[in-house]
């Protein structure tokens, strides 16, 4: 096996997520950030395993959030998806990753913070509700909030990334997790502008512009969000790791 070849299955990164923008800003901060540091990461989603995952997420902060997709991935992956584990990491190890993420808005004491994605669902148990729903029933929240000043808020971001290598003791690589967190401060537009991204990012006016992360698009989003900062860290640390 050329060296190269080993090097690039050794770096694969599986995220424990469906959601495909996570997915894309993840590969292109990664890209951006590791470059230099000499590695490469290959970035894949679950979209890769046919079977269905059932991901749990009943914790009551984000931190929690995050562990608990990874464990729930980790635990389908050596018992019943041993087959796909060997497939996705062969050459032995690699990582899992999970992002918990959630607009958090001052005036509504952090909502709808771990909530963010099912803010506008009837019952909690309802799943996640569509993203202009949800940003419909922010704007209502706010209905009488009418300065920008007085509409502040952030995006925060928590990472959990665990180490995966087929020989090591299960336990031991859990307890090996590890969190990066990002925070992006910024304030609530009265009304969605723009079509680029995805949940609250029409809503959103980051610090230090005048237009929604909608409008600025990818390029300018994936330097300042809440998720390339957790990102960035998460490339420093990978930088500094053996594998
Ligand atoms: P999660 O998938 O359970 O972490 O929920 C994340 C939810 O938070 C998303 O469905 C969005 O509503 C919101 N969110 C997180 N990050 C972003 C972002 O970068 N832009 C816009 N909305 C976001």
């Amino acid at each position: 096996m050329s060296k190269s070849f080993k090097e690039m299955r050794e770096s694969v990164i599986l995220m424990a997520t469906h959601n495909r923008h996570k997915v894309d800003e993840v590969k292109k901060v990664l890209s951006m950030t590791a470059k230099g540091a000499g590695k490469n990461y290959t970035v894949v989603s679950l979209e890769i395993i046919p079977q269905k995952i059932h991901l749990k997420e009943n914790g009551v902060s984000f931190r929690e959030n995050a562990l608990s997709k990874n464990i729930s991935l980790f635990q389908w992956l050596y018992t019943e998806g041993i087959e796909s584990l060997e497939k996705i990491f062969s050459g032995g190890k690699g990582w899992i990753l999970s992002d918990d993420s959630g607009l958090e808005v001052d005036v509504l004491n952090g909502a709808p913070g771990i909530y963010s994605a099912r803010y506008a669902a009837k019952s909690n148990s309802q799943g996640n509700a569509p993203d202009e729903e949800n940003n419909r029933k922010l704007l209502e929240e706010l209905v009488n909030i009418t300065t920008l000043e007085s509409r502040r808020g952030q995006f925060r971001c928590l990472l959990a990334l665990t180490p995966i290598e087929i020989e090591a003791d299960q336990s031991d690589l859990l307890e090996k997790t590890e969190f990066f967190e990002g925070i992006c401060r910024g304030h609530i537009a009265c009304q969605p502008e723009g079509e680029n991204g995805f949940g609250y990012d029409p809503l959103f006016i980051p610090e230090g512009y005048n237009k929604s992360f909608a409008v600025l698009g990818e390029n300018i989003k994936n330097k300042i969000s809440h998720r390339s900062r957790a990102l960035e860290e998460l490339a420093d640390f990978l930088k500094r790791s053996e594998r």
